[in-house]
């Protein structure tokens, strides 16, 4: 039996934290590989530091080197330490070199931003090996992570990984040896790869898939999915289980338990996955895995996203002009834009995206205005209100009882998404009302 298990940010953010979690390491049963993001804080300081023009190569060095081994000093005895020195210098060294390489090569902010993993891992890995456990510090390197893609959001190769990890990893676990594995980037073309902000949970699931593991768990610092928006709703309860596609559009709309791109790997080869509480580990968590156990309310989940803005292009029988939604859409995606969703009538096509992006994208069709698009309206202050429940596009009348409800609030709809997704059922209100909504689906079909 193998199980992954994967360290968030705070879980490994301190002494205290990186020996609770070692703890829990120790009291799971068979084979375990741990994954690991950089301890709380560091990535966002390397991020600063490859975001400022002027940077003193000595005092990054410094304050980097100096928060972890302020944790260090912390947690190990002096041989223990003196050991775990020389390793620590020579990814040092090594970080140092980074710094001073080529700023414009396209992949020097994944170079950079991948740093602390590979120090938060040495001391997971040290701490074990401090309590009596056999363990080895690996990074995507050494473990064989392959990565595809564009710098800052790379994805794994995941046939390559699996090869890759067969030859590296499952050797490591016949002898008993814990592998700690860097999480948030892979390798492409000898280099690294980062897999987007807050992809360690990727990586995790990845592992999983590589090794064919058996359960994927993901520790953070939350009990695990909620009904609701627990500083919204008072009594939002959690999930005790939910399905693959249930937690995959609970995650890309809202609830910041886990990163939306976790599901794919570990879906496709059915390996269940529970979130857990590194800070609670009495706490069950909430398992994801395919069976299907009807929940008794017809909604599962209820999630918001704020700061969206409708716009709303409008051209002359557009719907007869492919090409010119195309390149609209093209343009967006140039811009990086998500499109939370789309609706389409004979002239106009509306988009909703996040607000922040609205003024790139005018700026980006300006020069359409002339012969394709007649207008653009936009209206801010939007939310998204994500419902979620298996099969809610099989039980007939569902959307008339959730819009009935969203009535009742006194709540007018801007835009509405169904069909797209079997489990979740999405539409567009006004920010200000959001929580009114919220509240009365909630106590109507959940709580
Ligand atoms: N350390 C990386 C980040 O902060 C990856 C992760 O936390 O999952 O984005
Ligand atoms: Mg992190």
């Amino acid at each position: 039996m193998i199980t992954v298990m994967k360290f968030g940010g705070t879980s490994v953010g301190s002494a205290e934290a990186i020996q609770r979690v070692a703890n829990i390491i120790i009291n799971t049963q068979g084979d375990k590989v741990i994954v690991a993001s950089a301890m709380s804080g560091i990535t966002n300081f390397l991020v600063q530091v490859v975001d400022s023009p002027t940077m003193d190569v000595d005092e990054v060095v410094k304050q980097f080197a100096d928060k972890h081994l302020m944790a260090a000093e912390q947690m190990f005895d002096e041989k223990t330490l003196a050991d775990f020195k020389v390793e620590f210098n020579e990814r040092l060294a090594f970080f140092r070199e980074c710094l001073e390489g080529d700023v414009n090569d396209a992949y020097y902010k994944d170079l950079i931003t991948s740093q602390g993993e590979r120090f938060s891992t040495l001391m997971l890995s040290y701490y074990l090996r401090k309590m009596g456990y056999e363990s080895v510090a690996l990074t995507a390197e050494t473990a064989g992570i392959a990565a595809t893609g564009l710098p800052l959001s790379g994805s794994a190769d995941l046939e390559m990984t699996a090869s890759g990890m067969t030859m590296k990893v499952r050797p490591l676990l016949s002898k008993g040896i814990i592998p700690v594995i860097t999480g948030f980037y892979g390798i492409k073309d000898g280099a690294p790869l980062t897999f987007g902000r807050g992809g360690s949970d990727y990586s995790a699931a990845v592992v999983a898939n590589a090794l064919d593991a058996d359960m994927l768990e993901i520790w953070t610092d939350v009990d695990g999915f909620m009904t609701a928006d627990p500083r919204i709703i008072k009594n939002a309860i959690k999930i005790e289980e939910m399905t693959f596609g249930e937690a995959a559009e609970l995650a890309y709309f809202g609830a910041k338990v886990l990163h939306p791109r976790t599901i794919e790997p570990v879906r496709i080869k059915r390996i269940p996955l529970k979130v857990r509480n590194s800070f609670r580990p009495e706490e069950p968590g909430t398992l994801i895995h395919s069976l299907r156990k009807k929940g008794k309310g017809l909604l599962k989940s209820v999630a918001t996203k704020n700061d969206l803005a409708i716009v709303t292009i409008s051209s002359a029988e557009i719907a007869y002009r492919p090409e010119h939604t195309a390149e609209i859409i093209g343009r967006m995606a140039r811009d990086n834009a998500i499109i939370y969703a789309i609706s389409t009538s004979l002239s106009t096509v509306a988009v909703l995206i996040s607000s922040t992006d609205v003024a790139s994208i005018i700026t980006d069709l300006e020069d359409m205005k002339d012969n394709v698009i007649e207008r653009i309206d936009v209206k801010n202050g939007m939310s998204l209100v994500c419902c979620v429940g298996d099969d809610l596009l099989s039980k007939a009348g569902v959307t008339g009882d959730i819009f009935t409800a969203v009535k009742e609030a006194g709540v007018n709809v801007e835009m509405i998404s169904e069909g797209a997704s079997e489990v979740s059922l999405n539409f567009v209100v006004p920010m200000g009302m959001v929580m009114d909504v919220v509240a009365v689906l909630h106590s109507k079909y959940i709580g």
